[in-house]
């Protein structure tokens, strides 16, 4: 087996690998650069048939929906398959009529089906079900030629669905030449510390919420739908009902899981902002909305019991609050990766709270394996080799685990 990670040997995003074995040739995950400001063709990693010229190039296999994962697959050619959990790519389906730029369908290919293996020419891939901030999230063991390489993806074990990550730990895939290890959050925090579970952060939003006086605004990612349930379950602690907008409406419907909350269930209620009115027109998305306004309110019905209400919080919403009076005793709750806020992603959002003289207060916890949590993970595999990928901080690597060898980005080397 040949292999060369094509970007994220030391970087956080733009994760691709590509691996060969008798000719053959699949990608793992082919993401944006998360330092990128446009999603540009010229950004693709030099890939033999991606153009879906060359038909050695089997398949690319997306390890989760994150843009830093799968981004750049709009620029690849239609004719190649590309593999996902079944939820991820209805998620992706879903999500991409709201996005602001083009992005073509997504190719199919194959579903996965956790933990039930199948062979794509010479490899048998093998997706394993992990918990992560990204619904429907995999690592993927791939075996050819008589070796076994282990793709992490993106994982952590403190989440929703931490039992994935114990289950792993009990009963991990033996025999393995090669780990390809996420390290997102090496050098970030110090290696004793834990993160704050999801059941944490929802008892703190509890709190949060019960001093709220008036509408509580959390700014989260409709996509991370182990927090919207932290939310919603706050909300609900906090007889409050919540509100979202027809993004996050349809990216829960998307996952299909009658355990997820969804904008008919009596505790949820649909909020269109002005801005996706207008795009509910242009594009004639009635059904869509149809679909979901069973629970629908409006800002004047907001504005008489805002202290009823939750809203999981979208920049697009910034006018309508405005203009619907509804900030007095307003909270503002910032519940996403700290850096999108520090690198400037959100001033304006920023500056509008300053006018509106609310403070912004931070309740989080990380998409990402703690130190620990990864060396338990190591331990557990006891790889032959681990290769660090998505991390700032590949040299941390041979201070915490064992047999660590470093490949920089386009480097091709053999198991
Ligand atoms: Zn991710």
């Amino acid at each position: 087996m040949n292999i060369c990670i094509h970007r994220g040997s030391n970087q956080i995003g733009g994760s691709c690998v590509e691996i060969e074995q008798d000719g053959q040739r699949i990608i793992l995950d082919i993401g944006l650069p998360l330092d990128s400001e446009f999603n540009d063709k010229s950004l693709l990693p030099v890939v033999k048939g991606l153009d879906g010229k060359d038909p050695d190039l089997l398949g690319v296999f997306l390890s989760h929906t994150h843009l830093d994962h799968t981004g750049l697959l709009k620029h690849i050619s239609s004719e190649i398959k590309v593999g996902l959990g079944p939820a991820a790519r209805r998620i992706m389906e879903a999500a991409l009529p709201f996005l602001p730029d083009k992005f073509p369908p997504i190719p199919h290919g194959w579903e996965y089906d956790p933990w039930k293996s199948f062979q794509a020419g010479p490899f048998l891939i093998t997706p394993y079900l992990v918990d992560h901030s990204a619904y429907d999230a995999y690592a993927l063991l791939i075996e050819a030629g008589n070796k076994r390489l282990f793709y992490s993806g993106d994982f952590r074990g403190h989440g929703r669905k931490a039992k994935l990550f114990q289950n792993i730990l009990a009963k991990p895939p033996g025999n393995i030449d090669v780990l390809l290890m996420e390290g997102s959050t090496l050098g970030r925090i110090d290696q004793e510390l834990r993160f704050p579970s999801e059941t944490d952060i929802e008892n703190e939003l509890v709190e949060a919420f019960s001093k709220t006086q008036g509408l509580a605004m959390v700014h989260a990612s409709g996509q991370n739908v182990d927090r919207v349930v932290s939310i919603m379950r706050a909300s609900k602690k906090n007889k409050r009902t919540l509100l979202i907008d027809l993004y996050t409406a349809v990216i829960l419907e998307a996952t299909q899981n009658k355990n997820i909350p969804q904008s008919h269930w009596p505790e949820m209620a649909l909020l269109i902002p002005n801005s996706q009115r207008g795009q509910i027109l242009r594009k004639s998305w009635f059904d869509k909305l149809k679909r979901h306004s069973s629970n629908r309110v409006f800002m004047d019905k907001i504005k008489q019991n805002p202290n009823k209400y939750t809203l999981l919080f979208r920049p697009l919403f910034v006018n309508d609050l405005i203009k619907g009076e509804c900030l007095e005793g307003a909270s503002y709750i910032y519940s996403q990766w700290e850096g999108y806020w520090e690198r400037g992603d959100y001033d304006k959002v920023k500056y509008w709270l300053a006018k509106h003289g609310i403070t912004k207060q931070s309740i989080h916890t990380s998409g990402h394996a703690a130190p620990s949590d990864l060396q338990a993970f190591v331990q557990a595999l006891n790889p032959r080799k681990v290769v660090p990928i998505h991390s700032f901080m590949p040299e941390k690597y041979p201070e915490l685990f064992d047999n660590v060898e470093i490949h920089g980005d386009g480097e091709w080397w053999r198991v």
